[in-house]
């Protein structure tokens, strides 16, 4: 049988129930962790599809986990869903070197609960398949099949969720993308209010790609382009 364990860490009963509630009744088999160290254990032992993460841990931050988790080398990938409440900050959780694909804000609605996992699963599910082609612009090769782009011959590490919008944003190249078509085309959704999901994943991948950030243009009011010539 497939496996469709998702994990979530949360040490407020409570809500730890509740998204086990929803995603039961979405069909996935959920094991629950109320702290770091019981996630790590389950982790040793099994490989979830996805982990829903929240942050304030008594045993530590929950960052640390996405964060070790998502840069391991030659590990096939686990989508994260951080679990926030409101007022914490935005660009940490997606920002920089933590590598989360993305974020739900307590209080959440069941239903978006849903629609969010699903919509990450289908993404990591469709970069599976077999693709087998190659761009290359200027100093810049993406590789589909691997998920895997390189700068002047040097491969970068790359998360799903941010090759998915660099490989995006080269197929549009010339054309400006707004916010709520990338959320749409790369997340798999448009809720309002989170285009800075869009900008903290835009800032974290030029700083990844160095001499090759100037590729994606910000275009004020508007979105981001990939430049049509390097
Ligand atoms: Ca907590």
């Amino acid at each position: 049988m497939a496996n469709n364990t998702i994990l979530v860490v949360e040490d407020e009963e409570d809500i730890a129930l509740l998204v086990s509630r929803v995603l039961e009744k979405e069909g996935y088999t959920v094991r629950i962790a109320h702290n770091l160290s019981e996630a790590q254990e389950f982790l040793e032992k099994q490989r979830p599809i996805l982990i829903i993460l929240d942050l304030m841990l008594p045993d530590g931050d929950g960052l640390e986990l996405c964060k070790h988790l998502k840069f391991r080398e030659n590990e096939q990938e686990i989508a994260i869903i951080i679990l926030t409440a409101k007022g914490e900050e935005i660009d940490r959780i997606l920002g920089f070197e933590v590598g989360a694909d993305d974020y739900i804000i307590k209080p959440f609605s069941p239903r978006e609960l849903a629609l969010r996992v699903r919509a990450i699963l289908r993404r990591f599910k469709e970069t599976e398949a077999p693709q087998s082609e190659i761009y290359r612009v200027g100093d810049l090769l993406l590789d589909v099949a691997r998920h895997q782009a390189f700068v002047k011959g040097e491969p970068i590490h790359l998360t799903r969720t941010e090759f998915a919008l660099l490989l995006t944003l080269f197929k549009a190249r010339g054309k400006v993308l707004t916010r709520e078509i990338l959320l749409d085309r790369v997340w798999g959704y448009s809720f309002e209010g989170y285009a800075r999901t869009v900008d903290t994943h835009i800032r974290r991948l030029r700083k990844k790609l160095g001499p090759c950030a100037s590729f994606i243009e910000t275009v004020w009011g508007l979105g981001y382009r990939f430049k049509a010539q390097p």
